[in-house]
């Protein structure tokens, strides 16, 4: 049979127009979907039945899919292609993620074979099945779904394309295009599912945030101070952070302008970034409170960078550790706690000393602890400004720091201006009086 008598069945079976069909299955044909599942599609499209026994998947509005509703058909446009490589079973599958939408709301797909849609397509897509993933429903797209290009296009609210800001992507996002500067990288070799890989990784930044990345094929653009734009980038989650990454699909090409780039860190209360689990580059402000066990002068195993105690690591039991000094400090802004991490550097400023000196009058007193005991001093009770990373997992909150200072605050001249705001209502109220 060809094409044509196909058409002619379908639309007296189904009493529709024949060029319509003849037009949907074309589009059908041209993506490689098998003549007896492309009729099926449009069977479904005019509510015709599967023909072919079983449930037959309801066309359904974005808005109204549930994870209960097994396989359905739904008429979307493409916002996202994201390409990756996975291993599943075993076998190496290029699969293509990301978003659909339509007038109701967008949804995430994936698609195990290629259908050839690009972003700004809208589609008709035939028995996908719905899953569930992080709560959420979810498309999946398999040998048995079809995908047709829609006669006509379907408007929608969500920007096509996938162009993002770095202070806009979320773990779970595909597909995404960023233009960035390359703020930090190094060299690393990892154990990967293939053996030692080398990969990238570092810092990029734009003008609304700083996000850690990983190029997992190290690409010779990827440099300091590169000026980038990165397209088919996926998120992933890393302690608590979005952390953007390069896969072998992503293009990468070098932008004449440079990027501007956000120097400061969000301010937020302790109590938020905490709830957001964790953050990348954040400003803090609170009291030190105490000051934990483990601070002050230290020792690290040679091997692992573990602290050892009474000579011992957990790793690596009896060994010659290695002098150190940190801090531990717990930081309260009334919302919240979190545990400020202070390296070697660090801790010298605060001590005003390094570590000889910390050695010397641990030798000095016969205890190690009075260089913690020092510490404790100096910032117990006293409003810090900290920045850095905070990433919140089974260890707690931890937040190492990259900045880490006293306030400026005389305690007094605050106390002074909340007296004199709290005057200034008590006179305009007073002014108020008198004008009535
Ligand atoms: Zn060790």
């Amino acid at each position: 049979m060809q094409v044509d008598d196909h058409a002619e069945e379908l639309a007296s079976a189904l009493g529709v127009d024949k060029e319509e069909v003849t037009r949907d299955l074309e589009n059908l044909l041209q993506y490689s979907v098998p003549i007896e599942e492309a009729k099926q599609s449009i069977r479904r499209k005019h509510g015709g039945g599967s023909g072919g026994g079983g449930a037959t998947p309801t066309s359904k509005n974005i808005a109204d899919i549930t994870p209960e509703d097994g396989s359905v058909t739904v008429t979307a446009t493409v916002l996202t292609v994201g390409t990756r490589s996975i291993r599943y079973q075993g076998k190496d599958q290029t699969i293509r993620e990301g978003e659909l939408a339509d007038e109701s709301g967008k949804l995430s797909y994936t698609a195990w074979t290629d259908f050839g849609f690009e972003a700004g397509d809208t589609v008709t897509i035939g028995n996908a099945n719905v899953r569930e993933w992080d709560g959420r429903p979810e498309l999946n797209l398999g040998e048995s779904s079809s995908v047709a290009v829609a006669s006509e296009s379907i408007a929608t609210d969500y920007e096509v394309g996938g162009d993002s800001t770095l202070l806009a992507l979320e773990p779970g996002d595909r597909g995404r295009n960023v233009e960035v500067r390359v703020l930090e990288v190094e060299e690393r070799t990892i154990d990967g599912r293939d053996g030692k890989t080398d990969i990238l990784s570092g810092v990029l930044a734009d003008e609304t945030a700083r996000l850690p990345f990983t190029d997992w094929t190290p690409r010779a653009e990827v440099t300091e101070g590169a000026n980038l734009r990165i397209e088919d980038v996926y998120i992933r989650e890393f302690r608590g952070v979005p952390s953007v990454n390069l896969s072998e699909f992503t293009t990468v090409s070098e932008l004449t302008d440079p990027v501007e780039v956000r120097d400061a860190a969000p301010k937020m209360r302790i109590d938020e970034a905490v709830d957001a689990g964790g953050m990348f580059d954040v400003e803090l402000v609170g009291n030190v409170i105490a000051v934990r066990d483990g601070s002050g002068l230290i020792e690290r195993c040679p091997e692992c960078g573990r602290v050892v105690q009474n000579g011992q690591c957990r790793s690596h039991g009896n060994v010659d550790g290695e002098d150190d000094l940190r801090v531990k400090a717990i930081l309260d802004d009334g919302t919240d706690t979190v545990t400020v991490v202070l390296d070697a550097e660090e801790t010298s400023e605060v001590y005003g000393g390094g570590i000889d000196d910390a050695k010397e009058a641990a030798r000095d007193a016969m205890d190690k602890e009075v260089v913690a005991d020092d510490i404790r001093e100096k910032l117990v009770g006293l409003e810090h400004r900290v920045r850095g990373n905070l990433s919140v997992d089974e260890y707690g909150a931890n937040l190492d720091a990259s900045e880490f200072e006293e306030t400026d605050d005389d305690p007094a001249e605050r106390a002074r201006d909340v007296l004199s705001e709290l005057s200034a209502v008590d006179s305009s109220a007073a002014d108020e009086e008198v004008a009535e």
